[in-house]
């Protein structure tokens, strides 16, 4: 069974009824532009074929009424246990019940109807694994939402609403990419977004290509503690560069050739972590005219330039990914390979020629598991669609 039947039926199980409609909405991957969007960079995600599913219908009061699948858990909630963000029965909701609760806050405060909803949702999205699977739940719950609310905003609006959520209820500080990513996904494009003017486009992804996501299973400890020091670091540089260059407001104002005749002045560590910024954004730029006039070869040489900065400059790797990426750098038909999402963990992402892809995913995992020891998951992945009602 597929996972939007399996949420029907266990839907149907416990309500009694089928589901009035299914949401869909995409985990993503990033394949440039890592740790800029909170310095007002450019970014190329794509949204990739694993999601997550919401069976939902209204309800019959003013309760919403969810059903975890992947945890096994209920939650219920209504308008007047949001704020503290409690269930009905006064006890905190549970942690995974925050990111729909929180979309429901955040879609009240901007004056939308939220029906009360009885939901199931399951997903494929491996979690905390740095594809996004709160973005994708967020986005899933947002067009929930705007089935049965009667209103329709666009794509982006709807992602910027899901960040609220993430940032003010949930209390995570991410960025906008990721919910950008999942709900303005297009089939068979990359997503490039300026961070600063929200402003983005599609760009084609030549057919020869396959985009291979490669998990290391390790996943990430500690790091919002980690993430909020590097998004500190990045304050901190802007600050020290403001006194030679006043008119800058983020990194995204430095040139690479002000930053290496300004850097000196950096604190060391403050010094590397602005300067893989620096270089990242400048990275992306130039990939995006490389990718225009269809130089992969060149373009996976920058996703493998920026895998050394995260690891050298801003230091948010790890042994495992280290070695996902070296091995897959050594196969036949790997353009690039880098560690993506935050780091210490997770996904490296390779852009691989399509007819290496299977035989690449195969070495991949065997050689990944000579070095480590670990069994790791690898997913041949599609880009694709944004958020939309089944
Ligand atoms: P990621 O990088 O995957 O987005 P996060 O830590 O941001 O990692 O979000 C993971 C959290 O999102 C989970 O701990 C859970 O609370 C929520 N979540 C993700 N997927 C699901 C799911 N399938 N069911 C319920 N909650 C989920
Ligand atoms: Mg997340």
């Amino acid at each position: 069974m597929n996972l939007p039947e399996a949420v029907s039926a266990i839907f149907r199980q416990k309500f009694g009824q089928p589901p009035a409609f299914i949401a869909r909405a995409p985990g993503r991957v990033n394949l440039l532009g890592e740790h800029v969007d909170y310095n007002d960079g450019f970014v190329l995600p794509t949204a990739i074929d694993r999601a997550t599913f919401v069976a939902f219908s209204p309800a019959k009061n003013d309760q919403t009424t969810l059903w975890a699948v992947d945890f096994d858990q209920q939650a219920i909630f209504s308008p007047e246990t949001l704020e503290a963000k409690t269930g009905l029965d006064g006890a905190p909701l549970p942690d995974w019940a925050r990111y729909p609760a929180g979309v429901m806050w955040a879609l009240r405060q901007a004056g939308l109807e939220t029906p009360a909803l009885n939901a199931v949702f399951a997903s494929n999205v491996p979690r905390g694994s740095g594809l996004s699977s709160s973005a994708s739940v967020e986005m899933a719950f947002g067009v929930a939402w705007q089935t049965l609310g009667g209103w329709s905003l666009p794509p982006m609006e709807l992602a910027k609403l899901g960040q609220r959520a993430e940032n003010h209820y949930v209390g995570v500080n991410c960025g906008i990419m990721d919910q950008f990513a999942s709900a303005c996904g297009i089939e068979n494009r990359l997503l490039l977004l300026d961070c600063r003017s929200l402003e983005w486009e599609a760009l084609a992804l030549p057919e020869s290509v396959s985009i291979v996501v490669a998990d290391t299973t390790v996943r990430r400890k500690l790091t919002s503690g980690e993430y909020n020091n590097r998004r500190a670091a990045c304050e901190e540089a802007v600050r020290h560069l403001q006194t030679h260059l006043p008119g800058i407001r983020s990194l995204r104002d430095v040139s690479p050739d002000d930053f290496n005749r300004l850097s000196a002045q950096l604190p060391t560590q403050t010094e590397k972590r602005a300067r893989h910024v620096v270089e990242e954004i400048a990275r992306t730029q130039q990939a995006i005219s490389l990718l225009r006039s269809g130089d992969l070869t060149g373009f996976g040489a920058l996703m493998n330039a920026c895998h050394v900065s995260l690891r050298d400059l801003y230091e948010v790797s790890c042994a495992e990914l280290d070695a996902m990426v070296e091995v897959a750098q050594s196969l036949p038909g790997c353009y690039g390979a880098r560690l993506t999402g935050a780091g210490f963990g997770g996904c490296t992402v390779n852009l691989v020629a399509r007819e290496h892809a299977e035989t690449f995913a195969q070495t991949l995992a065997e050689g990944y598991r000579a070095r480590t020891g670990l069994a790791p998951e690898i997913y041949i992945s599609k880009a694709s669609a944004g958020a939309h009602l089944l």
